[in-house]
């Protein structure tokens, strides 16, 4: 089955660090920074690479801050079974 990874791409100006989408993360990918923006909030930062591009945090948060982003990994396909070799062969697969 094919893989979905997300990520997401938070505007930290935006961002009021009301904490909603750290709670809306069932990955636990998000955490408050310990720097504050221009307006003096402390903003969310990414702590782990583990996003599925669920986009809860993004539909929780009031500020409109964050913007998810899916890749959807192609499965492992098969492109070329060798048998019987019994001296050096060259192969050549094309992508
Ligand atoms: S998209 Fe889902 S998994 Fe990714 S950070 Fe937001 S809530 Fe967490
Ligand atoms: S929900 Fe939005 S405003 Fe609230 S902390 Fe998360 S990114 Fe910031």
């Amino acid at each position: 089955m094919a893989k979905v990874k997300g990520d997401i791409l938070i505007d930290i100006e935006k961002c009021k660090g009301c904490e909603l989408c750290i709670d809306a993360c069932p990955q636990g990918s998000l955490e408050k920074s310990r720097k504050v923006n221009n307006k003096g909030y402390l903003f969310i930062v990414k702590i782990e690479d583990n996003c599925t591009g669920c986009t809860n945090c993004a539909l929780v948060c009031p500020e409109g801050a964050i913007t998810v982003y899916r890749k959807v990994d192609k499965e492992k396909k098969q492109v070329a079974k060798i048998t019987n070799v019994t001296s050096d062969i060259t192969v050549t697969v094309n992508e």
